[in-house]
């Protein structure tokens, strides 16, 4: 399984994720970031540092 946690990302934010791929945490982060931080898009620089922070758990 995969795992993201939105506070890696912007400090304060305790939403985390745990999915069984990259692409599907990708999706649920889109939700998450436009209904709670007001990103309307995710730029791939953002995508990007969400995947670089993605950390593969048991
Ligand atoms: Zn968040």
């Amino acid at each position: 399984m995969k795992s993201f946690a939105c506070g890696d990302v912007v400090p304060g934010c305790t939403a985390s994720w745990v999915s069984s791929t990259d692409d599907e945490i990708l999706v649920l982060v889109a939700q998450h970031a436009s209904a709670a931080h007001g990103i309307e898009t995710v730029s791939p620089e953002l995508a990007q540092s969400v995947m670089d922070r993605i950390v593969v758990v048991s």
